[in-house]
């Protein structure tokens, strides 16, 4: 699946605790446990299901029968499965070999989420044919089989129905053995209304029926797991073309078939690619990526093997909205959706322990195939903000280990989170650096050969690319996926001698909220470089190390910026740096300021040696360098949330620096412009506006007022923005006017925009009156969460009492697998030490221990602004009265 971001992800980035670190423990071998991994009963197994589904949309409801083939390897008397929400009309179980029939009793287990046919007398070993009749719901969040309603283009409200069964739903439609580790292969015919397009994982026939109603027989998959499976069925369009013998499709609601030309161009860029890289063609015949209209909480979309799906705002560009940004995230969403047709689909983790091999290596390869297929976009910059976005929660106790132990579904749904997500994506960045690319493609090569149609644990890829790389990447690999947190790198006095530069190293923990913690010790690949000098590369093993440079000057380490690890200079070293700042590489000068923000605000260095380095940083700076430093500045805006006054000398601050690079970028696009500028642009206009800027809400409101008369008064490039400043600083009047647009609008993807804007409301009083609509009809059932997550970002407090004292309504408005991460991320912005209390209520209340993951997030974010405010911000505060004003 691809994640879906928290919109204050830029703000969270920054989030920093303060702490110590202590010195590192020897080094000792850390081992992958073996774990069973299974919840059914083993002993029979399933080899092939033939499914015949009849949807009946308007109802909300669906018939079906399961034709099982099964394998009985020890002799029992009944078959335990996955089953939820649905209710058996007969169950009998016959010889494959053909013979009499025997009839079940069916008994279901909800908690367990299982259903049992228990059989008159026990099934000797041998093959089997398991015959279900059962009904079940279709559902309004996008779990299980579900519907998304949108305003047809003849203005009538039409239903499409789409499947979303990662991590445990297929159990919602078809009874099966819904672990991953089950692969089986599915044959799949549906009966469904006339004149519509019925698509799943491979091509179908249709007839037409006596009733006029028509059948639509899909051939056969290959063996794959359950939560791959795919249906989607409504008043579709469908373009398509052929590329190394297979048929790419993209498909849409009618009408909007033309806004999916861009992901089907890149499709076909991606699976060249591809079929290259992993050195096994793409198997199957055809690959759609299908769009749906709305939103969940939690993904994007979903890489059902040969029918992605994917949610409009991440598949379609309408010009009439859609930005550079967009752009580039249909790119990348189509990128990681087709990584996984390989990782994921074709070898696929045994168990939910091993998500990040899906969910890592996709991630990755997202960024690896942006960067060379659109290297104009400089996408490689963005490594050091992923990177960091796991850190923060790498940080503090509330982490976890990249491979962790998962026994229910609750807790694999919050499996997927960023240290699965960026953290995988950030170690294979550092492992690919210390073996090289050739071999780590080599590796992966050798892997997918071997395991095909398999399911795998971490070691079987640890074991290809130490093979093809002949380097012992394996205990590396175990240091960081095996065991929590980030490593420190304190770097010490440089000696020059002879025209070559010593730098000794020590390895510490980074660690935000545990002072006295014992550093873990990792084994860490090192680069670094004297700016313009080449890489000199070491390994750090036992909490010490060297490298040495040809030449003299300041030693940037982590030169590239590939290490999962932080840096931290001696202050002679740091002043060295920021001195040479313009001359670093781009990257370099990211992650420069990415360490200081987060070590300053620990304690570990001056926390306001980044604002230094805001204040020195060159208007030509790299668009991506500016847009770091914006994020950084915007971070501490929100610190500073509750002390107006000292927020003001902040903003007056960050003004002053970022004001001049708006007004060298314009806010018209000018011809053939870089794209990183068009990023930029947006987002300084948003921070500006965050800033309380009066230049720009003054133009932004200026382009508001003019648009229904002048469209190019708001390009499409600007739409969302500027909209979003107008709501921000809306009054009464204005909030009216955006909520009737709303309403009339017919386009779902700018619907949806506008309902989210009414959250993001500073007025009190109008953010109040966001939340009573979300609740209602209006929106739209999957409007909802996003309208209420907007007021958390100003109101975490008020977003989170609302929510909870309206959970009945809120648990229809969101998936159900991950009801238990929703509140939590609501809570996440708040600075009142007051929510931990209030959030461990929730928690203790409504929470099995398990899943606490997303609770013990947030509250660690909380404290950790309670204690940056009260021991960090005054330095900060000192250093603007000496640095700041204009
Ligand atoms: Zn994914």
């Amino acid at each position: 699946m691809h994640r879906r971001l928290l919109s204050a992800a830029v703000a969270l980035a920054f989030a920093g605790l303060p702490a110590l670190h202590a010195d590192a423990a020897p080094v000792k071998t850390v081992k992958a446990a073996p774990e069973a991994t299974t919840q059914l009963p083993r002993g029979v197994a399933p080899t092939h299901y033939d499914i015949s589904l009849t949807p009946d949309a308007a109802k909300a409801s669906f018939a079906a029968r399961a034709v099982i083939s099964v394998t009985v390897a020890k002799a029992t008397d009944s078959i335990t499965l996955n089953a939820a929400d649905l209710k058996f009309a007969g169950a009998s179980i016959a010889p494959a070999a053909g013979g009499g029939a025997v009839e079940a009793t069916t008994s279901v287990n909800a908690d367990a989420q299982t259903a049992t046919f228990k059989f008159a007398r026990a099934l000797a070993p041998g093959m089997y044919r398991l015959t279900l009749d059962y009904s079940g719901a279709i559902g309004t969040q996008a779990v299980g089989l579900f519907s998304l309603d949108y305003p047809g283009a003849d203005g009538k409200q039409q239903r499409a129905l789409f499947t979303q069964f990662e991590n445990s739903d297929a159990r919602r439609m078809i009874p099966s053995w819904d672990e991953p580790a089950y692969k089986a292969s599915f044959a799949l015919d549906v009966t469904v209304p006339a004149g519509q397009m019925a698509v799943s994982n491979m091509p179908g026939k249709a007839e037409t029926l006596a009733d006029g109603r028509q059948r639509v027989r899909f051939a056969a998959t290959p063996k794959m797991s359950t939560y791959l499976l795919f249906f989607g069925l409504g008043d579709f369009e469908r373009a398509a073309a052929t590329v190394d013998g297979v048929e790419l499709g993209v498909i849409t609601r009618r009408g909007a078939i033309k806004q999916a030309e861009f992901a089907l161009e890149s499709s076909k860029t991606i699976l060249k690619e591809y079929n290259d890289y992993f050195g096994v063609r793409y198997p199957l015949p055809k690959l759609d990526n299908v769009a749906g209209p709305g939103q969940s909480q939690f993904f994007s979309a979903m890489e059902n093997w040969g029918a992605v799906f994917t949610f409009e705002y991440a598949l379609l560009l309408d010009p009439a909205i859609s930005t550079q940004g967009d752009r580039q995230n249909v790119f990348v969403t189509a990128a990681h959706e087709m990584a996984h047709q390989w990782f994921g689909d074709l070898v696929t983790m045994r168990w939910w322990d091993d998500l990040w091999l899906n969910e890592g290596f996709a991630s990755w390869m997202e960024g690896r195939m942006t960067q060379k297929a659109h290297p104009e976009w400089n996408a490689h910059l963005d490594a050091v903000g992923s990177r960091d976005g796991a850190m923060v929660r790498d940080s503090t106790a509330a982490t976890h280990p990249v491979v962790q132990h998962i026994e229910t579904v609750e807790q694999a749904s919050q499996a997927f989170d960023e240290i699965t997500y960026q953290k995988g994506e950030a170690v294979i960045r550092m492992l690919e650096a210390y073996v090289g690319e050739d071999a780590w493609r080599n590796g992966v090569r050798a892997y997918m050969k071997a395991h095909a149609y398999g399911n795998t644990v971490s070691d079987d890829l640890w074991k290809q690319i130490e093979k093809a790389a002949k380097k012992p990447v394996t205990a590396i690999a175990h240091d960081f996926t095996l065991q929590p947190g980030v490593p420190l790198i304190r770097v010490g006095e440089p000696v020059c001698s002879k025209g070559k530069t010593t730098v000794p190293l020590t390895q510490a923990e980074f660690s935000r909220d545990r002072p006295d913690k014992q550093a873990l010790a990792w084994r860490v690949p090192v680069i670094a470089r004297i700016a313009g000098g080449k890489d000199a590369r070491t390994l750090v093993a036992g909490g010490k190390g060297s490298v040495s440079l040809p030449g003299c000057g300041a030693v940037i380490v982590n030169a590239g910026q590939s290490g999962y690890y932080r840096t931290l200079y001696a202050p002679k070293q740091f002043a060295a740096l920021a001195q040479q700042f313009a001359g670093l590489a781009p990257i370099d000068q990211i992650g420069l300021l990415s360490d200081s923000a987060a070590l300053g605000l620990a304690g570990l260095q001056p926390a306001s040696d980044v604002l230094a380095l805001a204040k020195g940083a060159p208007l030509g700076a790299e668009p991506q360098v500016w847009s770091r430093i914006a994020g950084v500045l915007a971070g501490l805006h929100v610190r500073y949330e509750g002390e107006p006054e000292r927020q003001r000398v902040l903003d007056a601050f960050a003004v002053a620096r970022l004001a001049p690079v708006m007004a060298q970028l314009g806010w018209t696009a000018r011809e053939g412009e870089a794209a990183p500028v068009a990023n930029l642009r947006n987002q300084l206009i948003g921070t500006l506006s965050d800033m309380g800027d009066a230049t720009v809400i003054a133009e932004a409101r200026r382009r508001y007022a003019a648009m229904d008369q002048d469209p190019a008064a708001v390009p499409g490039q600007l739409r969302k923005i500027v909209l979003a400043v107008v709501a921000e600083h809306a009054d009464a009047a204005t909030w009216d006017g955006l909520r009737a647009r709303a309403k009339a609008e017919k386009t779902p993807l700018l619907k949806s925009n506008l309902y989210a804007l009414l959250g993001s409301a500073r007025d009190k009083a109008l953010a109040e009156r966001a939340l009573q609509l979300a609740l209602t009809d209006e929106p739209g059932l999957t409007s909802s969460a996003t309208m209420i997550g907007a007021v958390a970002a100003n109101y975490p407090e008020m977003a989170f009492d609302f929510a909870l004292a309206n959970q009945d309504k809120m648990n229809q408005r969101i998936d159900a697998t991950s009801r238990s991460r929703y509140y939590a991320r609501l809570a996440y912005r708040s600075s009142d030490p007051a929510m931990v209390a209030k959030l461990n209520a929730y928690a203790g209340a409504h929470l099995a221990p398990s899943a606490r993951g997303d609770v013990e997030a947030a509250i660690a974010a909380i404290q950790d602004r309670v204690k940056v405010k009260a021991e960090r911000l005054p330095e900060i505060d000192a250093w603007l009265k000496q640095n700041g004003g204009r």
